[in-house]
């Protein structure tokens, strides 16, 4: 009742102004708010998730959300070249680009449509480059890798599968993967992120790793 009074006399200001003898003020956005207003919306921090098909990136993308059910996860409007990328927007924080797998099965514009994403990178702020440790670094990692040096992208390497090894066998293949990252890269983070989307070893640290880099962590 009394709200649907206040609207009736904001509706009759105009006619009332005379009366009171003044003319309403032509109420104009002020210049600096107006600028404000013409600048797009603020993009969110991106960090995007790159690996071979089959390396176990949609079960290790699944068992980050799984692991923080309070976050709405939207998946966003593709525009242009990034159709066959999934966009996740992870509530206001972040939004986390899944890339098409490469190698086998990779659609054939993989490499125009990645390349275009990475080079152009709005916003990205680390890529997390997927390899399997049971397998450890293909020849077609071996060009993703040459991909992110040559881009100069921040990069990080994630080590899928890790329940498929006995202990002594993965621990060789951090071992020697490790070695590849210290001595033939430059943009790599130093430390490796061994994970399993079966068991969640690892899921936390590199939630609090991306929560971290993404300026999530307030
Ligand atoms: P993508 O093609 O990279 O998205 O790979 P998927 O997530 O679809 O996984 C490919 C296969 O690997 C599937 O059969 C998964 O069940 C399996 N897989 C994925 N992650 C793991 C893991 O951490 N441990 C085990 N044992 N299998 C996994």
């Amino acid at each position: 009742m009394a709200a649907a009074g206040l609207w009736h006399r904001v509706g009759r200001l105009p006619e009332m102004a005379p009366a009171l003898g003044r003319w309403p003020r032509a109420y104009s956005t002020p210049p600096a708010f107006a600028e404000v207003l013409r600048l797009p919306p603020k993009q969110l921090t991106k960090v995007c998730f790159i690996g071979r098909s089959n390396v176990g990136k949609s079960s290790l993308i699944k068992a980050l959300f799984s692991q923080a059910p309070d976050v709405e996860v939207r998946i966003s409007k593709k525009p242009g070249h990034t159709k066959k990328m999934n966009f996740f927007k992870v509530g206001k924080y972040f939004t986390l680009v899944d890339m098409p797998g490469y190698g086998y099965r990779a659609p054939e514009d993989f490499v125009d449509m990645v390349e275009a994403y990475l080079k152009e990178r709005k916003n990205l702020k680390r890529t997390f480059l997927l390899v399997d440790s049971v397998v450890g670094i293909t020849e077609v990692d071996n060009i993703a890798i040459e991909m992110c040096e040559e881009f100069a992208l921040p990069y990080v390497m994630i080590l899928t599968k890790i329940d498929k090894s006995s202990k002594g066998y993965l621990f060789k293949q951090v071992l020697q993967i490790q070695k590849f990252v210290n001595t033939q890269t430059q943009g790599c983070f130093p430390q490796l992120f061994p994970v399993s989307a079966v068991t969640y070893f690892g899921i936390h640290l590199l939630k609090c790793f991306i929560a971290d880099i993404t300026g999530s962590l307030k």
